[in-house]
Parts: C-alpha cells; sequence; structure tokens
C-alpha cells in the first residue's frame, strides 16, 4: 500500500466543475480566496480585489525599459512582425522610460516600482529592455525589478542594440548584464534573455545578423503563445495570490493574538513590528510555509504601523482550510480545463515579414535552452537529463509508456529521502494523477528527488518551467 501514492485523497468528495476556466477561477477567487483576504485586510497591504475583468481581460505584455533602450521602436516592430489576428488578441502595455541617475525619484509624483507590482500579477509577460551599446543599470531600474520578485517566469529580458557592438564586447556585456541581474533576482539563469537589435534600422555591426533573427523570431514566438498559455498564467497568479494570502492570515491572526486586550497596546505595537522576523520564523515552523511565500519584512513593517492592531481577526480555521481546499483540489480540476482549452487554440505559425524565408528554421543555431522544438519545449528545465532518466525507466518495465507507482517507488526510494518527501514528489510529478509515471513524469520526479537532495526547497506547486511540454495542453 502506498501511503504516498495520494490514493487518500480520491476518496475525499469531489471538486466542483466548471465549464470555462475563467468561470472556474472567477468563482474560486470569489467563494475561497475572497473571504479569507477580506477578513485579514489582504488589500490594504498587499493588492486590492481581483475583479471580473482579471479574469477575462486579453494577455497582456508590459514593456519595462530604461530610456533610450529603444522600447518605441521595439513595440513598432513587434507590430509589424506579429501576425494581425495575435495582435487583435493581445494588449501591450508601455511604461514610461525609466530614470537613471540621483533626482529619479522626485522626479515622479508616484511609487513606480509599486505601480509596476500591481502590473506584473496581472500581465502574462514583463519584458525588460536592455541596451547592449550602453548597459547600466539605475537604482531605478534595480527596484523595478526587485518589485517583479514572484513574477520571475514571466520576466524575458531583451538584450537590445546588440549590433552596434562587436562580438567580443557583446559576450562581456551579456555576462555583465547576467551578472547585475544575478544581484537583483535570485535565479538570473532562468531568465530567458534575447540578444538582438529590435528596430528598422540596418545593422551597424552584421556579424551576428543570424544569432539575431533567430533570437527575434524566438521572442515573437513567445509572445505569440501568449493567448494559448493565458489560463494557465492566469491559475498560476491565482495559486501565488493564494499562497500569500495564506502566510498573511497567520501574521495577521498571530500579531492578534500577541496584543494585549486593555494596557499597553501601542507599546506591544511596537514590540511586535519590531520582532516581525520572529513571528516569520514560528510561523515558517508551525506551518511548514516556505520563507519565499513571506511578503518582504521591511516593507510589511511599514504597513504594519499604520494599522490599528486591536481590528486584526484570530485565527479562523474555516477561511484557511476553504483556501487549502481550493489549492490542493480544485486546482486540479481546472488544470485539466486549462489544457483542453489551450489545445482548442492551435499556435499560430510565424508570419516573418521581413523575415521571411531568411532563416533555415528559426532555432537552427541552438541558442538557449531548448531550441529546436518549439514554444512547448522551451524552458523544460527537466529536458537535459532526460536522456538518463530515459534510460532507467525503461528498466521499469513501462505497459503503454507508463510505470506503475510501484515501480517507479522502487526506483525512487534509492533516494534514500524519507517517504514524506517522496511522497511530496510523487504528487508534483503524476500530474495527471492516473497513478502512473510516464518518461516525462518520471524524469521530473528524478528532477525533483535531485533538486532536493542538492539541499534546496521543494516547490509546493510545479512552476511551469518544470511541467512537461506534453502535459501544458491536452495529449495528443
Ligand atoms: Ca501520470
Amino acid at each position: 500500500m502506498f501511503t504516498w501514492l495520494g490514493h487518500d485523497e480520491r476518496q475525499r468528495k469531489d471538486p466542483e466543475v466548471f465549464q470555462t476556466v475563467s468561470e472556474g477561477l472567477k468563482k474560486l477567487y470569489r467563494t475561497k480566496l475572497l473571504p479569507l483576504e477580506e477578513h485579514y485586510k489582504f488589500h490594504e497591504f498587499h493588492s486590492p480585489a481581483l475583479e471580473n475583468a482579471d479574469f477575462d481581460n486579453k494577455p497582456m505584455v508590459l514593456l519595462v525599459g530604461q530610456y533610450s533602450t529603444g522600447k518605441t521602436t521595439f513595440i513598432r516592430l513587434i507590430c509589424a512582425q506579429l501576425p494581425n489576428p495575435v495582435l487583435e488578441s493581445i494588449s501591450i502595455i508601455d511604461t514610461p522610460g525609466i530614470l537613471s541617475g540621483e533626482k529619479q525619484r522626485t522626479s515622479r509624483g508616484y511609487d513606480f516600482a509599486a505601480v509596476l507590482e500591481w502590473f506584473a500579477e496581472r500581465v502574462d509577460r514583463i519584458i525588460l529592455l536592455f541596451d547592449a551599446h550602453k548597459l547600466d543599470i539605475s537604482d531605478e531600474f534595480s527596484d523595478v525589478i526587485k518589485a517583479l520578485k514572484n513574477h520571475e517566469d514571466k520576466i524575458r529580458v531583451v538584450l537590445n542594440k546588440a549590433d552596434q557592438i562587436e562580438t567580443q564586447q557583446l559576450m562581456r556585456v551579456y555576462g555583465a548584464l547576467m551578472w547585475s541581474l544575478g544581484k537583483i533576482v535570485n535565479t538570473p539563469e532562468v531568465l530567458r534573455v534575447y540578444i538582438g537589435s529590435f528596430w528598422s534600422h540596418p545593422l551597424l555591426i552584421p556579424d551576428n545578423r543570424k544569432l539575431f533573427e533567430a533570437e527575434e523570431q524566438d521572442l515573437f514566438r513567445d509572445i505569440q503563445g501568449l493567448p494559448r498559455n493565458a489560463a494557465l498564467r492566469k491559475l498560476n497568479d491565482l495559486i501565488k495570490r493564494a499562497r500569500l494570502a495564506k502566510v498573511h492570515a497567520y501574521i495577521i491572526s498571530s500579531l492578534k493574538r500577541e496584543m494585549p486586550s486593555v494596557f499597553g497596546k501601542d507599546n506591544k505595537k511596537k514590540e511586535l513590528v519590531k520582532n516581525l522576523r520572529v513571528i516569520y520564523g514560528r510561523i515558517e515552523r508551525e506551518h511548514q510555509i516556505s520563507p519565499g511565500d513571506f511578503p518582504n519584512l521591511k516593507k510589511m513593517q511599514e504597513l504594519l504601523h499604520a494599522q490599528d492592531f486591536s481590528k486584526f481577526q484570530p485565527i479562523k480555521i474555516k477561511l484557511l482550510d476553504a483556501v487549502e481546499d481550493m489549492l490542493a483540489k480544485d486546482i486540479a480540476k481546472l488544470m485539466v480545463l486549462v489544457r483542453k482549452e489551450e489545445s482548442d487554440k492551435p499556435i499560430q505559425t510565424v508570419k516573418g515579414g521581413a523575415f521571411e524565408g531568411t532563416l533555415q528554421g528559426p532555432f537552427g543555431h541552438g541558442y538557449g535552452e531548448g531550441a529546436g522544438e518549439g514554444i512547448d519545449d522551451i524552458n523544460w528545465v527537466v529536458a537535459r537529463d532526460k536522456p538518463v532518466y530515459d534510460e532507467i525507466f525503461y528498466t521499469l518495465s513501462p505497459i503503454d509508456g507508463k510505470i506503475t507507482g510501484a515501480n517507479a517507488k522502487k526506483e525512487l526510494v534509492k533516494s534514500k529521502l524519507p517517504n514524506t518527501v517522496l511522497g511530496k514528489i510523487w504528487k508534483l510529478s503524476d500530474i495527471d494523477k492516473d497513478g502512473m509515471l510516464d518518461d516525462e513524469e518520471f524524469a521530473l520526479a528524478n528532477h525533483l528527488v535531485k533538486i532536493k537532495l542538492e539541499g534546496h526547497e521543494l516547490p509546493s506547486e510545479l512552476p511551469v518551467h518544470l511541467v512537461p511540454p506534453s502535459k501544458r495542453k491536452l495529449a495528443e
């Protein structure tokens, strides 16, 4: 009997059935997440309540860059390159050029980073533009990128005007960019950087023409895939939000618990805010929440100063259970629907305009991860090691391309990881929940074992870059 195979869960009552993903998301949000958010003033701390439009709107691309990185020409190029039907189904949002130098903050009448954070929660892609010819990352740009934390999966980086420098210098600039991003973003290596010259001028130095063309095609393909992936994006964002709302509820209710009922409230409040880190630590341990799920400590402390703690609510298990239930069951159900909707929306082919016919296959240069297979394979980080796992897979007596739970277990326990961990890995890996593993799921399971053995935390939900390509749509 495999206690970690999730059999127990199947016996619970079935989750609700929805006709469309956006209908499902709206209903789940309203009935399960929103009550928790309202109860603990989530909207005053993190993000306003979601509205129906947030679930219905078409995919959005947010463009962010410093002055003179070529944003405007970039937009024109996209509009010239992407087929009309794609543009009809995507909105491109331009942002004011980011300032460099000292006077930046005082010269705006609003908190630019906060505004971008609001957008980041709602868009499908965030394109960060850099100027290869003049690479510098101002404080404001750095703040902006930090504000995009938790949305790394949406970020694509464009190193523009790369035709203005020689190849050797370009390599150095690329290295410098990755190094700078590494200081701002936790995992810069997962960020996809497109090198190119995204404007219609002739190339100043044409040495890297082929590379630029391939990179442009890759990027256009990525954008073209957005309408197809929009439902999954919205689902992922709801999951992120639910996790934050859960942690937030724990924080607020912990603070409530610590408050005296009559005297010394002001002093106690100051003390609690000052020692918020300790409270974070306790919640982390008590509820096994990963540190990455907590809101920024300093920002939270600032926000708490303005709050009346006596208005805070104590813990209400029923509200938390509803969210837990949504994360554990309803989301999985919606995932099936997501794949179905995706498969109903075929990927449009690239119509290259000026580039038509000049490329021997846009991915022919082997540049970047996952090149060669089209959008569905881009960034599946497991792909690299899959051949190794495949060899093991075929020794485990697959039937119709799948191995049984028992055979998978035999192999996975060799890692010596405890059953609780393997159970979690199983849950993440058996994506279609059929109690068996196909080769991709098996590779994923091994990848997660590797991550864990290397000392990293397992994700509680599978991030998009770990979902096998074939599972991103309904099996063909
Ligand atoms: Ca499976």
